[in-house]
Order: structure tokens, then sequence, then C-alpha cells
């Protein structure tokens, strides 16, 4: 008799915490353009589900979404440069919130939702991919079927330019005029493809060209599609604190399987690998992205090669400024995952107002441009000698297959931690040199709070057995 009065009253209590759920509020949209498809972001108050609807004649998506409600006062969104011609939105009275995008084109659609990161909270993220590009795309040729040529055929250095973050990741953002890393980046990329493609014997690929999002496993398949002989991906440095104000320079960071190089390039690793949760990448392909760099072991000839370039580099870049580092510095940074000589450039401190000023001129980003342009000259030589003596090959890095794991084991690329009595979250990701918000990106984690007993998935690093 007791216990079922307790039922009916916790039945009682629980009934308009079901029936009332405040809806989740829809209150910003975004919009990127990107050159094969179009990336719309809503921001929401909370998590829910939803479900995409295509229609035809005319070319419709439709989002429905659960217990939503659009807030008001919705700031217009400009479509006029992508696939969408027009949103329009309904709440009907079942409490769905339905947004029809009217398209320009047929699209094939994509979606996942992202749990609050960075600055960003709660969002949904729908990809429209133009079909005739899809169905157009050839396909790259993986590079180690490629033929062996024994013509030695005198062909261009293909240097990969990155320009870093873009679309929903702006990087860091400058103290004094709010400037933001994607920007700078991508003004210095452009201002290095046009010198490299002024030089004989070199060829400039853009890996981003635009304020959109790429992936950092994209960025290393478009060099590999281009057949990219070199891959220099360029970034701003920040740092938190005062003290940061004052800090200032160039350094040049190349990948490494040994631990990084300090505690600083270890923490410039993680916020750099953090793009593809502030950039937005389906939870889905993170969990294969993981997997593809375990699979992937770079060759030590690699590394020792992006050591090599980021030394002629900074030999550039002297001219230009001061160094923040006399040598070339060493982390475990994704995008430099390659088998080809890889480096990372912080042109400067955008957390320091002198540097942010001079990283803002078009003057000094010309500067930065040249200085990474003469040490490229100054590695060409060896590049070129090194490809055309047929150690190309060498440079190839070769599938690490792993073990068939046994049934009980955890996938390949993931480890498994038991969260045991007085451990904190800090404390496990120090533990596995992990970013705090990855711990929580991949175990949906929010806040600190955790259970002992808990099994968190840890990524394996490379190396790991
Ligand atoms: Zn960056």
């Amino acid at each position: 008799m007791m216990r079922s009065r307790t039922v009916a009253f916790l039945a009682l209590l629980l009934l308009p915490l079901v029936t009332w759920a405040e809806p989740v509020a829809v209150h910003n949209l975004r919009l990127w353009q990107a050159p094969d498809h179009t990336r719309l972001v809503l921001d929401l108050s909370g998590s829910l589900e939803h479900r995409l609807t295509r229609l035809r004649d005319p070319e419709r998506l439709v989002v429905e979404m659960d217990n939503a409600r659009l807030t008001e006062n919705l700031a217009p969104l400009d479509v006029s440069r992508s696939y969408i011609a027009a949103v329009r939105g309904a709440e009907p009275l079942d409490g769905k919130l339905r947004i029809t995008l009217e398209l320009r084109r047929p699209v094939r659609a994509q979606s996942f939702v992202l749990k609050p990161y960075g600055q960003y909270g709660h969002r949904l993220v729908i990809d429209l991919y133009d079909e005739a590009v899809l169905e157009t795309a050839p396909t790259p040729e993986p590079r180690a079927a490629a033929p062996a040529r024994p013509v030695l055929r005198p062909r261009d250095l293909v240097v990969a330019i990155d320009a870093g973050h873009g679309g929903e990741d702006p990087g860091a953002i400058g103290r004094k005029w709010r400037t933001r890393e994607k920007d700078v980046t991508l003004a210095i990329a452009r201002e290095l493809y046009k010198l490299v493609n002024a030089t004989p014997g070199m060829k400039a690929v853009l890996i981003r060209d635009g304020d959109y999002f790429i992936e950092l496993h994209k960025r290393r398949q478009k060099a590999d599609r281009f057949k990219a002989d070199v891959f220099v991906s360029i970034h701003a440095d920040s740092l938190p604190g005062s003290r940061a104000r004052k800090v200032s320079g160039s350094s040049v960071y190349a990948l490494s399987d040994r631990g990084a190089s300090s505690a600083l390039a270890r923490a410039l690793a993680d916020s750099e690998n953090a793009s593809d949760w502030i950039g937005g990448i389906d939870p889905r392909e993170m969990d294969n992205d993981v997997r593809r760099l375990i699979g992937d072991l770079t060759k030590e000839a690699t590394i020792a090669d992006g050591s090599k370039l980021g030394g002629d580099i900074l030999g550039g870049l002297r001219s230009v400024g001061p160094l923040h580092n006399e040598r070339v510095a060493h982390a475990g940074f994704a995008v430099l995952k390659q088998p080809i000589p890889a480096i990372l450039v912080e042109t400067a401190f955008i957390s320091n107002p002198r540097e942010e000023q001079l990283l803002r001129s078009s003057a000094h980003q010309k500067r930065i441009a040249q200085g990474i342009h003469g040490g490229l000259k100054r590695a060409t030589p060896w590049i070129v000698a090194r490809r055309e003596a047929g150690s190309a090959p060498a440079l190839v890095a070769t599938p690490v297959v792993p073990a068939a794991p046994r049934p009980s084991d955890p996938p390949s690329s993931m480890r498994e931690h038991v969260v045991k009595s007085g451990e904190t979250l800090a404390a496990i990701a120090r533990l596995y040199e992990i970013h705090i918000d990855a711990l929580r990106f991949l175990n949906g984690i929010q806040g600190d709070d955790l259970q002992v007993g808990t099994r968190l998935r840890i990524p394996a690093r490379s190396g790991d057995s």
C-alpha cells in the first residue's frame, strides 16, 4: 500500500516535467558556402530530435524538430551565394518546428547534432552537397597505387597551402580588434599562393579558398588528391592571460610521434586539433578519423623531412621579424599526419596587440608570405632531388594493419578507462594527454561530474598497443 502510493506520487511529480518541457529554442542561423557544399548551422538552447525530408518539384528540404520553436526576431540570413533560395519556418500545433529550405539545385543532405564546445552551445548542422559535383568528382588515385615511373620527368614542386580554420571555426581571436585567425590565415595563404605560382618550377594549391570549414582529414586528403609534394599549414598563435600580451614572434612546428617538444607545443597542438570540434564534424566521422590516424602511422622519414623543411622555413621567416622559437618545435598536429614533408607555421601572436595589428596589415601579410616562400625555395632542391632519385616511395606511409581485436576488446582506435573513486575529468585528460573538451565530447559528458565505475572512451595514440 505504502509503496504504490509512493509510486503514484512520483508519477504525479514527473508528469508535469514531461508535458511542460520547455521547447528548445532555435536562436540563430549561420550559413557557410564551400566550393562543393552549403553548411547551415542552427544554434539551439538544448538538444533535440530531428529529421530531414527531401521533397521534389520544386526541390525542398524539410527539417523537422521535435518540441522546438523559433526565437522571435531571428536575424535575417543572407542566402545569396548558397544552394538555398529561401528559408521558411513554420510552427504547427503539434509542438514540432518545421524549417523548409527551398533549394536552387538538387542536393544530397547530411545532418548531425553537436554538443556544446568552446564558444558554441548545442548545434544542429545541415550540409547540402551539390549532387552534380558529387557525381562528376574524380575518384582520387591512391598515392601508393601510382605506377612507378622510371623516366625522370621533371615536374613542378606542388605546394599545398592550408589556411587554418574557417567557417564555423574562427580560430584564435585578437584582443584589441577582435581579429579572427581564419581571416588572417586566408589572406597570408592567398599571398603565398601568388608568390609560389609566379616561381618557375613551383605550383600552388589552396586547400581552403573562402570562409568555410574543412575537416582536418579532408585537408590532408585534398593535398593528396593534388599530389602535393609539401604541405604548409598557416596559423596565428594565441596565449591566454595578461602575460601573453607581450609574447611575440613566429614559430614553425613539425609532426612528432614521440610526444611534444614542450608543454606549450602540446597545448598548442591540442587547441589546433580542436578545430574539428569547433568547426563541426559529424561525431561518426570523428571516430573514423581517429581510426584512420592510428592505421596510418607516418614514417620516420617523413617526420624527419618535416623538421628539415621547418628549418628552411624558419630561415625564411628570420628576415620578417623576431622568431618565438629559434628551432623547429614538435607536437602531434593531426593536420600534419601526411606522407609528405608537412609543417605548421604560427605566423605571430594574435593575442599580442602589436602583432595583431601587424597581422591585419596587408603589407605584413605579404612579408610573412615572402618569408615562407623564401624557405620553400631553399627546400625545393632537396625535395625535388629526393623525389627524382626515386626515393619518393620511401615517403609513402605504409598503412599499419592493427592486429584483429579479440571479441572482448574495444575498437582498436579506442581505449577504455574505468573511473575510480576520487578521479576528476581533468586528471584523466592529463593522464591520457587528451584535451578535456575532447574527452567530454567523445563521452557525451557536460560539465565535470563523473560517476565511479563509468567506462570512458579514450582515443588510442599512435604507438599504443
Ligand atoms: Zn590555428
